[in-house]
């Protein structure tokens, strides 16, 4: 069973093409991205499995080009699909060999829980939540409609970045602003990085063989977006991102949390609200603290270990964001079994993962230093056996996720048969 993940940014379109066999196992085929959508110059990488992988620039021809159009979704998908089907390069021969297509889509809004079936009303639920999620909705739309366009018939589902954290409470989703805004507006938090929190916890409860439902876990996505959730028996009770990915811990260039009057002291000193937005997304966190041109980690340690004292102090505070969570959903939580660390700081910097542990020595956790320092990109327990919560180091993988969720829904609703050649 070949299936296709499709995750539609505002200028990417990335792609992974999986293949189940029906004892369950998965391997990846082929992956690849068109990446610079809406923009001069596009370009095209692919890679099949066991191949090199190849980088193409892409234009637009003829009358569009006259016109001054760009590479859009379509033109993407239309590339992704031209290059599964190349008798070469490609590993489809026909489309149908492709018998599902799972979709990243960002924001469901509360209506969408779980998993679902895309159709015309699901869609509706996408275009609805544009307003919640302005530029990835829109994208995640588009890349659907592609799908519908050069796989016709294959059916597509959408798995939702907000969907896992529904089961929030009202006293963890509301803000304390007056209640007709929420109901009037949807102004709530909703969450992001769903599907990656929904995985590592899954896989953690895998590698500690003990029942997803019965145990308490706080998940630390730490990637260029950072999260991080309190979750209860296999349900999310609370999680830092809030009604945008931007609130919570301090990212690459994202702000998290601030006082929200400081964006009414900046409009009034005459900086735009789309300046501010600009600045709190683009221009904050690590790369607005650190004072060295950069948000990537990598780079903010390096400096910090040569004695820049701004890099240090960025680190700091990306470490102190991540512990006043914690000990929050700890609290909230009355105690967890595992902290468990993923996304491309948390599973590979031992650095950062030894400075948040060392701050939370009052809840009787300590790290296995040796165990720590070789445990990158690999699912470990980095904990010592005396600590009292265990601390694991889980690689997502998003798109599997997609993927199994995905088939598991088509085969449960009939859409999908399991025959064993
Ligand atoms: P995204 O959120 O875009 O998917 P990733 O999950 O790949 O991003 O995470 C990117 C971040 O991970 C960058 O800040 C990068 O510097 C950091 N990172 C990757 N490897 C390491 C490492 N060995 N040590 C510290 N940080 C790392």
């Amino acid at each position: 069973m070949r299936m296709l993940v499709i995750n539609a940014g505002s200028s990417s379109l990335k792609f992974t093409v999986f293949d189940f066999s029906w004892m369950g196992r998965q391997t990846v085929l082929a992956t690849g991205q068109v990446e610079c959508l809406g923009l001069p110059m596009s370009y095209f990488i692919y890679q099949k499995s066991g191949h090199t992988k190849s980088k193409t620039e892409l234009e637009v021809v003829g009358e569009r080009q006259d016109r001054g159009d760009y590479f859009n979704h379509t033109d993407a998908m239309k590339v992704v699909c031209d290059k599964l089907l190349d008798p070469e390069e490609g590993i489809i021969k026909n489309i149908k060999d492709i018998i599902a297509i799972g979709h990243r889509a960002v924001h469901g809004g509360e209506k969408i829980t779980k998993p679902v079936i895309i159709d015309e009303k699901v869609k509706d639920i996408i275009r609805e939540c544009i307003s919640l999620a302005p530029i990835h909705n829109p994208a995640n739309l588009a890349g659907i409609e592609a799908c519908e366009k050069f796989f016709p018939g294959v059916p597509n589902v959408a798995v939702f970045d907000t969907a896992f954290h529904q089961t929030m409470p009202p006293e963890s989703y509301l803000y304390a602003i007056p209640y007709e805004l929420y109901k009037k507006y949807g102004i709530r938090k909703y969450g992001f990085h769903g599907t990656s929190h929904h995985y590592v916890a899954k896989a953690t409860a895998n590698f500690l063989r003990m029942p997803f439902e019965e145990l308490k876990l706080i998940t630390c996505h730490l990637g260029n977006g950072c999260s991080i959730a309190a979750i209860n028996n296999g349900k999310v009770i609370d999680t830092s991102m809030g009604m945008t990915p931007l609130e919570g811990l301090v990212m690459g260039t994202r702000s998290g949390d601030v006082d929200p009057a400081i964006v009414l002291a900046l409009i009034d000193r005459g900086m735009s609200p789309q300046e501010v937005d600009n600045m709190l997304n683009k221009k904050s966190g690590l790369l607005g603290v650190a004072g060295i041109n950069s948000g990537d980690m990598r780079e903010v340690i390096e400096a910090g270990e040569k004695g820049n004292l701004q890099a240090a102090l960025a680190l700091k505070l990306f470490v102190s964001r991540i512990v006043k969570y914690i000990g929050a959903y700890y609290a909230e939580l009355n105690g967890a079994d595992a902290i468990v660390f993923t996304g491309g700081i948390g599973e590979n910097s031992c650095v950062i993962r030894a400075k948040i542990v060392e701050q939370i020595s009052a809840f009787f956790v300590h790290l296995d230093s040796s165990m720590n320092a070789n445990s990158v990109g690999v699912p470990a327990i980095i904990s010592t056996k005396e600590s009292k919560m265990k601390v694991v180091v889980m690689p997502t993988n998003e798109e599997l996720m997609i993927a199994t969720q995905s088939i598991d829904l088509l085969l449960s609703e009939g859409r999908l048969k399991l025959v064993a050649v």
